[in-house]
C-alpha cells in the first residue's frame, strides 16, 4: 500500500471519531450502495397537495413516460388549483396586490429552465421548460419571461382570484409581514381549509421523478411568499436552491422560507451529501442543520423543508418545524407522510 493510501487511511479513521455525520459526508468520495432492484418509478413531492399532483405524475410514469412529462404535468395540478393559495393561478400577491410566480425544471441531462417573478401566466413551469428547450438561456424574468411566454401561445390571464383578492386587503389594513412556522402535524384539508398549512403564507409544490428508464426529473413552483415586496424571488426558481437533480445521485427540492434555502444553496447540497453517501433523509437532516448553525435563533422562528430521492428511489425528508408533509406514489404504496422535524 502507497504511503499516501495509508496517510489517508489514517487520517479518516482518526478523523471519525470526531467529524459529525455532515463533516464526514463531506470528506468521503464514497458513493451510496446500490442494494437490490431500484424503486422506480416513483413520484415524490412536497405537502400532501402533492398526492394529487402524484397522480397526475403517475398517469405519464406508469404509461411508460419520461420524467420530465410527469414532473410538468403533475406540478399543473396544484398551479390551476384555485383553492391551493400557495402556487399559480390563485396564489395570494405581494404586498402590492399582484401575483407574481416562481418556478423551475430540471431533467436528467442538467438541462434547466426557470421563470421568476412572472406574472399573469396560469402554468409558470411549462413556461420554465420552454425556457429550458428554446432559449440558449437558464433563466427569464419578469416582463421578458412574460414577453416570451405570450409570443409562444400562452395565455394572459388574471391570477388574483376572489379570495385571494379578499385575503390581501385584509393583510393590508396592518401590512405586517411574518411568515409563519407550519401548524403542527395539520393535513391539508380542502374543505375546510383553503390555505395548506392554515394561518401560513407561504407553500411551494417540489416533485421528484424517476421513471421507468431510471431517468430523473425535478420541478418546483409556487407563488412565493404572500404579500413579499414587488420583485422578490425566493429559492423555487433558483437552480440548486429550491430544485436540483444530478441524475447519477438524485435530487432535492425544498419549501419554507425560500431566503433560508438560498443562503444555503439547499437542494444542492443535498444532492452533494448524498453523493458522498449520505440516504435522503439523512442529506436533508444536514442541510436543515446548516441553516440552524447559520442563524440559530432565527431556525427557530421560520419554517423549512427538503426532501430527496436518489437514484435507487429511496426518498427523505427532513424540516426545522413540524407540520411539513410530503406525498410518495410508486408501484408500493401512495402515502402522505410526517416528515421528522428538527423542532
Ligand atoms: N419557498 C417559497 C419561497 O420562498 C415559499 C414556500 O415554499 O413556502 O418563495
Amino acid at each position: 500500500m502507497s504511503t499516501r493510501r495509508k496517510f489517508l487511511q489514517h487520517s479518516l479513521a482518526g478523523s471519525a471519531a470526531i467529524l459529525t455525520g455532515e463533516q464526514l459526508f463531506a470528506g468521503s468520495a464514497s458513493r451510496p450502495a446500490v442494494t437490490g432492484k431500484p424503486n422506480h418509478p416513483i413520484v415524490i413531492s412536497t405537502w400532501d397537495f402533492g398526492q394529487a399532483a402524484n397522480a397526475a405524475a403517475w398517469k405519464i410514469l406508469s404509461a411508460n413516460g419520461r420524467s420530465l412529462d410527469a414532473v410538468e404535468q403533475g406540478v399543473w395540478v396544484p398551479e390551476a388549483d384555485e383553492s391551493n393559495q400557495s402556487v399559480g393561478y390563485g396564489g395570494l400577491p405581494d404586498r402590492d396586490g399582484r401575483v407574481t410566480l416562481d418556478a423551475c425544471i430540471m431533467d436528467e441531462l442538467y438541462n434547466c429552465g426557470s421563470v421568476m417573478c412572472l406574472e399573469h401566466i396560469k402554468h409558470p413551469i411549462s413556461v420554465a421548460r420552454l425556457v429550458m428547450e428554446k432559449t440558449p438561456h437558464v433563466i427569464l424574468t419578469g416582463e421578458g419571461a412574460l414577453r416570451f411566454a405570450l409570443a409562444n401561445g400562452f395565455k394572459k390571464e388574471n391570477l388574483l382570484t376572489p379570495s385571494s383578492e379578499k385575503a390581501w386587503k385584509e393583510w393590508m389594513k396592518e401590512a405586517k409581514y411574518n411568515p409563519e412556522a407550519n401548524i403542527e402535524n395539520r393535513l391539508y384539508d380542502k374543505k375546510t381549509d383553503p390555505m395548506p398549512g392554515g394561518k401560513d403564507n407561504h407553500d411551494t409544490i417540489g416533485m421528484l421523478a424517476i421513471d421507468g428508464r431510471g431517468m430523473m426529473s425535478g420541478a418546483c413552483t409556487t407563488s412565493g411568499l404572500a404579500y413579499k415586496m414587488q420583485g422578490r424571488v425566493g429559492d423555487s426558481p433558483v437552480i440548486g436552491a429550491g430544485l436540483y437533480v444530478d441524475n447519477e445521485v438524485g435530487g432535492a427540492t425544498a419549501t419554507g422560507v425560500g431566503e433560508e434555502v438560498i443562503r444555503i444553496v439547499g437542494a444542492h447540497l443535498i444532492v452533494e451529501l448524498m453523493r458522498q453517501g449520505a440516504k435522503p433523509e439523512q442529506a436533508c437532516r444536514d442541510a436543515v442543520q446548516r441553516i440552524i448553525k447559520r442563524n440559530p435563533s432565527k431556525a427557530k422562528e421560520v419554517q423549512v423543508g427538503f426532501l430527496a430521492l436518489n437514484k435507487q428511489g429511496e426518498y427523505g425528508a427532513y424540516c426545522l418545524q413540524k407540520g411539513f408533509t410530503f406525498s410518495v406514489k410508486s408501484n408500493k404504496e401512495d402515502k402522505v407522510y410526517n416528515s421528522k422535524s428538527i423542532y
